[in-house]
């Protein structure tokens, strides 16, 4: 989708550190990390947000999970425990409106910290 910044990630017109690539999903390193490892990943597919996964769609949200799951056994933070997050919506949050998850990893996400 033309003016969308993920979506220009994913055509290569914004350069990004990509750490997993297929067909279907990109995950790439966010550019203001908020843990130690800070991994966004997305369909390569434009969907809005979590609000709009439909029966059509849905397919590549189960792939996405794989593909954090096999991330986080790669990068070495399954065993301690690592956050996904996606905000839906600029009062989540959302800045980028493009499907997207945070993978957040390295650091202690309870709170107050154990
Ligand atoms: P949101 O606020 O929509 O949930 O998350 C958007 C995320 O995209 C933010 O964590 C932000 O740091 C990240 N981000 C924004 N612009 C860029 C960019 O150009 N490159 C990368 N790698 N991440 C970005
Ligand atoms: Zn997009």
């Amino acid at each position: 989708m033309q003016d969308c910044l993920f979506c220009k990630i994913v055509a290569g017109e914004i350069p990004s550190t990509k750490v997993y690539e297929d067909d279907s999903v990109l995950a790439f390193r966010d550019i203001d990390p908020q843990a130690p490892e800070h991994i966004l990943v997305i369909p390569k597919a434009h969907i809005q947000s979590a609000a709009c996964v439909t029966a059509e769609n849905s397919a590549v949200v189960a792939h996405i999970f794989e593909v954090i799951s096999e991330l986080s056994c790669k990068l070495g933070f399954a065993e301690e425990g690592f956050r996904v997050v996606s905000n839906v919506g600029a009062r989540a949050g959302q800045t980028v409106p493009h499907l997207h998850f945070h993978v957040l990893a390295g650091r202690d996400m309870t709170w107050p910290p154990g």
